[in-house]
């Protein structure tokens, strides 16, 4: 049977999936309608717009001011939905058999609709902590929207003690994942002649130095694991996932790029990758090319640095969680979430919401409707604890 605040939260999320909030697109009629259902249950919101005026982050307070804090927190971007791929309109929801398709449903407005549709349980009586919600832009592309709110936070000094990130897990507490950090570095060089390398400056070769370098890396990375962590592997891993350059057989390549990522274990491992490519490029490649083409290029495109969230011995947001589900296994799952960028400030940290990651990122996404019973059920019982 479906729980009253259930279906609140299902009329909430049938709404908050009609916004096509896709990465690419604005996010702020989505915002703004959170911001109205936040202030009307008497929260403190402020909203937290971007440089170009079409995205913003949604941070609201309930309760006391102050430290000590919990924080729940979703992202409002969803991935791209091609309607030819779908059975029904990605962006209206469609209630079948237990399951409630759309774009967004599982990752993660699903979430987000409980923590509104919690508002009154939230309300019912005084909160002797702090809750706050954080809804972010741009994750999908990168954690962006959260990396401003969390600096955001940080020149306020305002660090609330626990944040809850309502990714999908089927609302099994995780405490881990590694980091994702995301590169296409480019080379220019010179084109000349094949018949005469010393006058030119080939690109395709100082990719192919810059990847050597980068097996040398991935290889010291393995080699200075930490030992004793649960990750799999439990080393930082390296790829180099493309390699393009050049024109032709007998010509000396002027272009190249290469596409590669790293997952560190550490936020030092991650500091280590960077620190050495760019060393090696700055004072050995670049140098020698400059020597023969002084417009000579190397440069790295970030295409995401996702922090790591690291497992922790002790973690209130775990405690907290397992208290409330009833459930104290904790997981490390192998994709990422903000959830490092609040540890990072400080806070502990775990990632908890309905639906599995199984169904998100694809064509008819769905979130099943036992999933936000269970969510409804921790959050209802998050409000008792707060009184
Ligand atoms: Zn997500």
């Amino acid at each position: 049977m479906t729980l009253p605040l259930t279906e609140a939260a299902i009329g909430i999320l049938a709404d908050l999936v009609a916004y096509p909030t896709v990465s690419t697109d604005p996010n702020l009629a989505m915002i703004a309608d959170l911001a109205t259902r936040l202030e009307d249950a008497g929260a403190r919101v402020e909203i937290l717009g971007d440089e170009t005026g079409t995205k913003a982050n949604l941070f609201a307070t309930l309760g006391p001011d102050g430290p000590d804090g919990i924080v729940l927190s979703g992202h409002t971007d969803v991935v791209p939905a091609d309607p030819a791929e779908w059975t029904t309109d990605p962006f209206c929801l469609h209630d079948n058999a237990g399951r409630l398709y759309a774009r967004g449903t599982c990752d993660m407005k699903g979430f987000i609709a409980a923590t509104i549709a919690a508002l009154p349980a939230f309300t019912a009586a005084p909160l002797r902590r702090p809750l706050h919600f954080a809804f972010t832009h741009d994750e999908e592309t990168g954690c962006i929207g959260a990396r401003h709110l969390v600096s955001d936070l940080e020149r306020r000094n305002i660090c609330p003690g626990i944040a809850i990130i309502g990714e999908p897990t089927e609302m099994r507490i995780v405490e881990g994942h590694k980091g994702c950090h995301e590169y296409t570095t480019r080379f220019t060089g010179a084109e000349g002649h094949g018949s005469e390398p010393d006058k030119g400056v080939n690109a395709a070769e100082y990719a192919a130095r810059f990847v050597a370098r980068l097996l040398e890396i991935k290889a010291a990375l393995k080699a200075r694991g930490p030992v004793g962590n649960r990750f799999d592997p439990p080393w930082s891993t390296l790829n180099v996932g493309r390699i393009s350059g050049g024109s032709a057989r007998n010509v000396i390549a002027g272009a190249a790029e290469v596409e590669w990522e790293t997952r560190p274990v550490t936020a030092e491992d991650g500091d280590f990758v960077t620190r050495e490519m760019r060393a090696f490029c700055e004072e050995v490649l670049l140098p020698e090319m400059r020597r023969v083409a002084p417009t000579a290029e190397i440069r790295t495109e970030v295409i995401g640095e996702i922090a790591g969230l690291m497992p922790m011995d002790d973690n209130a947001a775990r405690d907290l969680v397992a208290a409330l589900t009833g459930d104290p296994t904790a997981h490390l799952v192998a994709f990422g979430t903000e959830a490092g960028l609040f540890q990072a400030l400080g806070m502990s940290v775990v990632v908890c919401g309905p639906g599995s990651i199984a169904q998100a990122h694809k064509p008819d996404e769905y979130l099943e409707t036992a999933q936000l019973d269970a969510c409804m059920r921790m959050l209802a019982g998050l409000a008792a604890r707060l009184r």
